[in-house]
């Protein structure tokens, strides 16, 4: 056996040093959360080469005592936590007392800091753990930080680095999460000399966010303001028909610190369900705060996994908060005018006139001629431009496959068992809401009813309408009607869908289908919903096996994706004749219930057209 050594103190804390400093990334968060720890409301960041070569962090924070400095860049020195009863309640970013001395350890850093109180600064200079200057310096009240040439002493670690594009990267990705954790601060982020972002520093999460991640994120927001059980969830999150195909539109923070939480990723996602596209993900900037025991945030050096001591709970708080939010706020979409589309309705200037009647002299005068021409900066819309643009956009989103790092919601916790807030706000909905007088109009493309209440024109999409309606009423604890066969029919199948069906036979049966295992890769139908009646009942169940083998919806239960496929294949479909009555009864329906607000699958039911907008696009009103 080799000889056992014990490492020497430089060694072991080169050793240690990798676990908090992995890359340039890493050490702007430590660096920066030690100015947000030291109270600072104006943080600046600087790097250059990724940060690989140079960073700078400058505060207007607290400062540290001249006599404390060299402490600082020791291991295990903080000021922030004095013993171990002090670990059990932390409201600090940093209490390690180990990221100066990392940092330290592997690059060469310069400090700069100045108290209030003191007539002079300090500058102190340490260089893969040796300190090499130790002086006064005048400087403003505050610290500034200067890291250069990370891992310029630990060759291995520095081949681990990547492009510096990729590391300043990672940097800026840093920089956007802790930005919006702390709205009250403002932070300027420079790199490579030029300036990404500058937030406010006034406390508006809104603010921070269009800073940060830009006017089209922050224009479709809307605010989350609950607490459950003492645990407070605050933030923005989209609304339904503005989410995306990744989770990068995600930011969670548990006390002001940015978190990766399973935990929060549920109940955000599930707090979406059936009116979110499956594939399509929530945005979210999300703020619990929780009482600082219980949580504990030491699990890992990069602080950025958290255990919850009841994980429930926290499931629950953001859950209810965030489903109040998009209940209390969702409305239908309203058709938006595209300023870059061309309108053939638009109003032409007199000199546009003039312009068209010159042209039109020079050649022999049609009828047509006379028509406006296009006009680019004018908004234009018609009917079926909206028609065309949804058709369009549902037939790439129902393509759209869902991301393979998928979680299942479900898997943490089943809805059915989550506990209801003890004093959920239900003002709203226990009066029965008047109904609205709806006027039905008529149908377009056989496929959209159209429809006027209140000032507002509706196109509804009477397929994606009534599989919501159907869909409900087979969620619902109502019975579901069932139709006898008056002759059972014998479906056979390949042995997989064989095995889906009679596997999942109660929970087919709970959407009214009566189904035997007839043996020999057979099942005997008996019954089947009545809403489905006249259906071929073969194809029937071979939809129902597909369904349940579908590799696209798997992120759902076996329940819904049966509910889905029946309440689809019960619905009027697009392009078929459908009763005026019908339509009718259609509309209002959807119109005066907020449930029947998104298809199952998440596709939008409605537009509305409000009277403002469509008297704006005529030109009667500005
Ligand atoms: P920790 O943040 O875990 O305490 P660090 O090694 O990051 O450990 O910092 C050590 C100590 O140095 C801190 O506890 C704090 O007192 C002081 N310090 C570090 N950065 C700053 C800063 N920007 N402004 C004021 N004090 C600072
Ligand atoms: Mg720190």
């Amino acid at each position: 056996m080799p000889k056992i050594n014990v490492l020497s103190k430089s060694v072991a804390e080169l050793i240690a040093a990798g676990e908090v400093v992995e890359r340039p990334a890493s050490v702007v968060k430590e660096l920066v959360e030690n100015s947000i720890d030291a109270g600072a409301c104006s943080i600046t960041v600087e790097i250059k080469g990724g940060g690989i070569l140079f960073l700078r962090i400058t505060d207007n924070g607290c400062g540290i005592e001249r006599e404390d400095v060299p402490t600082a860049f020791l291991r295990h020195a903080t000021s922030k936590i004095k013993n171990e009863i002090d670990l059990n309640a932390i409201g600090t970013l940093g209490f390690r007392g180990e990221a100066l001395c990392a940092v330290a350890g592997v690059s060469r850093v310069e400090m700069l800091t100045c108290t209030e109180n003191s007539i002079s600064g300090t500058r102190y200079v340490i260089e893969g753990g040796e300190q090499l200057a130790f002086e006064d310096a005048g400087c403003p009240k505050g610290t500034t930080i200067i890291v250069r040439d990370i891992f310029y002493n630990v060759p291995a670690r520095m081949k681990f680095l990547k492009k510096d594009v990729t590391e300043g990267n990672a940097v800026a990705a840093i920089m956007e999460r802790i930005a919006l954790s702390h709205p009250e601060i403002s932070f300027r982020f420079i790199r490579d000399s030029k300036s990404v972002f500058v937030t406010k520093g006034d406390g508006n999460l809104k603010n921070a966010v269009y800073n940060v991640l830009g006017r089209e994120f922050a224009s479709n927001l809307i605010e989350v303001n609950g607490e459950t059980d003492g645990i407070k969830v605050c933030g923005l999150v989209s609304k339904p028909i503005n989410c995306r195909t990744s989770r990068n539109g995600q930011f969670f923070f548990l006390n002001n610190r940015f978190v990766k939480s399973g935990t929060v990723t549920a109940a955000l996602e599930q707090a979406y369900k059936n009116t979110v596209m499956v594939g399509k993900f929530p945005c979210a900037v999300l703020n619990v705060s929780v009482p600082f025991g219980s949580v504990d945030v030491n699990v890992h050096p990069a602080k950025t996994e958290v255990r919850f001591s009841d994980e429930r709970a926290v499931f629950n708080a953001v859950y209810y908060s965030v489903k109040n939010a998009i209940t209390f706020s969702d409305t239908r979409p309203e058709a938006t005018f595209k300023s870059s589309a061309v309108n053939p309705f638009a109003r032409m200037t007199a000199q546009e006139y003039k312009q068209t009647a010159n042209v039109s002299t020079n050649t022999k005068p049609r009828s047509f001629e006379y028509v406006p021409p296009a006009k680019k900066e004018e908004t234009s819309f018609t009917l079926s431009d909206v028609v065309k643009a949804e058709q369009q956009r549902v037939k790439i989103e129902v393509k759209s496959e869902p991301q393979p790092e998928i979680q299942k919601p479900q898997a943490v916790f089943e809805e059915a068992k989550i506990q209801k807030p003890a004093a959920p706000k239900t003002e709203a909905t226990e009066e029965p809401k008047p109904q609205k007088e709806v006027r039905y109009i008529g149908e377009a493309l056989k496929t959209y009813i159209i429809a006027e209440c209140e000032n507002e024109v509706y196109l509804i999409d009477k397929h994606a309408a009534h599989e919501r309606i159907n869909y409900e009423k087979l969620k619902s604890t109502e019975e579901i009607a069932v139709q006898a066969l008056l002759t059972p029919v014998a479906v056979t199948l390949p042995s997989d869908d064989y095995i889906l069906i009679t596997e999942n036979a109660d929970k087919i049966s709970e959407a009214g289908f009566e189904i035997e295992d007839f043996g020999n890769n057979s099942v005997l139908v008996t019954a089947i919903p009545q809403m489905l009646t006249g259906l071929d009942v073969q194809t029937l169940v071979f939809d129902l096996a597909e369904s349940l083998s579908e590799t696209k919806t798997a992120v759902l239960p076996a329940q819904e994706r049966i509910f889905h496929t029946v309440a689809c294949k019960a619905a009027i479909k697009a392009g078929y004749n459908t009763s005026a009555y019908e339509l009718e009864r259609l509309a209002n329906r959807v119109i005066n219930d907020d449930s029947i607000m998104y298809c199952p699958h998440g596709r939008p039911v409605a537009i509305r057209l409000t009277k403002n907008e469509i008297e704006k696009q005529f030109g009667r009103i500005q």
